[in-house]
């Protein structure tokens, strides 16, 4: 059956992670661009010579010296948990320049998930804590049962490529409409069943050792395809008379970085490499900024790339999306981070 949430006011949130100036740019003694003057606001100075400091305002900002358990905690990623649980499609997806954290964000440190570290390392990012998160909830519900499936895909250019069976990458997976549950799915996909903590966590990690695989093979892979875990919740209550069930789902993407949109002076395969990404990060825009005018009016064009195929019904008002966008502090950074900036602005019409 589907759900429909009772007002669409809250279907998209909006918060900011801002990484910490890294190495580089502290021996390049690089100007720190940014302040943040209260609660949920972010100032960006040096936007143009002579002009004035531009404000801008979200649900929540993270500081650099945010921890990986901040955004576990403030970034409403457990209600997107809890709606999961509960029937509803949820996404959460990391936004920003290449090297702005959303890898970070999402999976931690570099190699960190690739290396087998335990599922409670504290290093961990946003995925395996509500993995933890998740089992948690269910653990609070003894009156049901629960059948948790995740599966693990890399879009690249507008292929599907399957990052739990690899040796599919020759021959990209079709995306297609069901009839019967009323959304898209990807034909072929590999999914695992997960009865505990460390299966989801071998997903992850088995996903993101093929995603590396993938990123030597070509220079800068990672940074040109959007990642995307999609864990689906089955849960049955278990009730003398009544057989009730909900099918629920939490994604988590991680996307190409947003830095390609404007590489339209690129060549040959580039170019069409650009125009694909630059589709899916458009699209994704539009279809965003389309769910927080909240009427659902007008003609949302999921249908124009895969990823917003893919990530429809979370889109569409029957469930809650997460934005977290990511910034860097420095000038070098600064005209991305105000690309960034404005496109979370206009997701979140405040
Ligand atoms: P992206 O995925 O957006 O390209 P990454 O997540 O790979 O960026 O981040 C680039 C580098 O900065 C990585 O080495 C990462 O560990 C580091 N980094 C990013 N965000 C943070 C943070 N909040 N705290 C510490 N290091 C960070
Ligand atoms: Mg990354």
């Amino acid at each position: 059956s589907t759900n429909n949430l009772n007002s669409d006011e809250d279907n998209i949130n909006v918060v900011v992670r801002v990484r910490p100036v890294n190495d580089k740019e502290l021996s390049l003694r690089e100007r720190n661009m940014l302040e943040f003057p209260g609660k949920g606001q972010i100032i960006c100075h040096g936007t143009a010579s002579g002009q004035k400091p531009k404000l801008f305002s979200y649900n929540v900002v993270f500081e650099p010296a945010a921890t990986q358990e901040d955004v576990l905690e403030y970034s409403g990623i457990k209600r997107l948990l809890e709606m999961a649980v509960e029937g509803f499609s949820c996404t959460a997806f990391c936004y920003g320049q290449t090297g702005s954290g959303k890898t970070h964000t999402l999976t931690g440190p570099p190699g960190l998930v690739e290396s087998g570290a335990s599922p409670h390392s504290p290093e961990h990012g946003l995925v395996v804590r509500s993995f933890v998160y998740l089992f948690q909830l269910i653990r609070d519900r003894p009156d049901c049962h629960f059948i948790l499936k995740a599966s693990f895909l890399e879009i690249y250019n507008e292929k599907v490529i399957d990052l739990l069976n690899p040796g599919s990458s020759r021959k990209p997976l079709q995306v297609r409409w069901s009839k019967e549950s009323r959304s898209f799915y990807v034909e072929n996909l590999f999914t695992v069943d997960c009865e505990q903590l460390d299966d989801l966590f071998a997903v992850l990690e088995e996903g993101m050792r093929n995603r590396s695989v993938g990123a030597h093979a070509m220079n800068a892979h990672s940074s040109r395809s959007h990642s995307l875990l999609s864990v689906r919740v089955r849960r049955d209550v278990r009730a003398r008379d009544v057989a009730c069930s909900t099918l629920g789902k939490i994604n988590f993407v991680d996307l190409a970085g947003s830095e390609l949109t404007k590489r339209t002076h690129s060549t040959g395969k580039t170019l069409e490499e650009a125009n694909n990404i630059n589709r899916s990060l458009m699209v994704l825009g539009y279809c965003i900024a389309q769910l927080s005018d909240g009427k659902k009016k007008g003609h949302i064009p999921y249908r124009d790339s895969k990823l917003t195929k893919l990530l429809a019904d979370s889109l569409s008002g029957n469930g809650v999306t997460l934005m977290i966008a990511c910034i860097a502090p420095t000038k070098s950074n600064l005209s991305e981070t105000i690309n960034t900036l404005r496109y979370a602005a206009r997701a979140k019409k405040i």
